[in-house]
């Protein structure tokens, strides 16, 4: 769902991918093998199932609904990912690092436990990063920003906001009315900054993601599983995985076949 046509990032999450569930098409939509990342956080949110994490920290981690697993690439890191129970539903965010971090070192976080609260209308709500009615996650954040998981049920309910955040709302069940329009599943409802709250309403049982954070201020340039800030650094990146070096992408333990990157399409042809 992001990005799309029109807007790159929303704060600094720069990319939004609803997993599952599983159908005849795509049976085991989780069974990437080892592929690197540079520039960029990656957050797996669980909504059903369980998946197997590894990468090239030497991590093997398994994650499960309401667990968080944030994998920080910096200059480069590796993994693989597996369904390792279905039926597998999960979000795929990645948020993009600022260019104070954006080259430093890699780190994985699992944080089995996030906090959670109760809405005044019976809904409930659980932070993934970021405060969000005085509760604090203690994931990882590199910018100003909040990830949080609503459950409401039929009703209205106002969300409180950073003023200083533009926001975008991503349904994963039932659909909500803000302001005159309706969001549904598939959809990404987008708010400028400058707002201090957001009626919304819900016409059933909802849940979806709020996602915000101070903008960015940097243009990024992002290709493949690559976060930068232009071609040069995307072909670097692509060369370094490609040339299988080390330094810069160690070994992913994994029993997936490793995915090669795709020739970048303003490189001139081979040969
Ligand atoms: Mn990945």
């Amino acid at each position: 769902m992001l990005p799309t046509k029109g807007r790159r990032t929303v704060g600094a999450w720069c990319f939004v991918d609803v997993i599952g569930p599983a159908d005849a098409q795509e049976p085991d939509p989780l069974e990437v093998g080892p592929h690197p990342h540079i520039g960029l956080s990656t957050a797996t949110w669980l909504l059903e199932g369980e998946a197997l994490h590894t990468d090239s920290l030497g991590t093997e981690q398994v994650i499960r609904p309401g667990q968080l697993n944030l994998m920080t690439a910096g200059r480069g890191i590796g993994h693989a990912e597996l369904a390792a129970r279905p039926p597998f539903r999960g979000v795929q965010l990645w948020i993009a690092q600022p260019e104070g971090t954006r080259h430093g070192a890699n780190a994985f976080e699992h944080h089995a436990s996030l906090p959670q609260l109760d809405l005044e209308d019976d809904g409930s709500a659980t932070i993934l990063v970021g405060s969000f009615v005085g509760a604090r996650s203690a994931a990882r954040t590199d910018t100003a920003l909040v990830g949080v998981d609503l459950s409401v049920p039929r009703g209205r309910t106002t969300l409180p906001l950073d003023t200083s955040f533009e926001h975008a709302l991503v349904l994963l069940d039932g659909r909500l009315q803000v302001g005159g329009e309706v969001v549904e599943p598939g959809w990404l409802a987008l708010l400028p900054a400058g707002r201090s709250e957001l009626p919304v309403s819900a016409d059933g049982d909802a849940r979806y993601l709020l996602l915000g954070g101070e903008p960015l201020g940097e243009r990024i340039a992002m290709w493949w599983n690559f976060v930068a800030r232009d071609q040069d650094e995307l072909t670097d990146a692509y060369r370094a995985w490609q040339d299988r070096d080390t330094d810069r992408f160690a070994p992913v333990p994994s029993q997936l076949p490793r995915i090669d990157a795709p020739r970048p399409p303003w490189l001139p042809d081979e040969g």
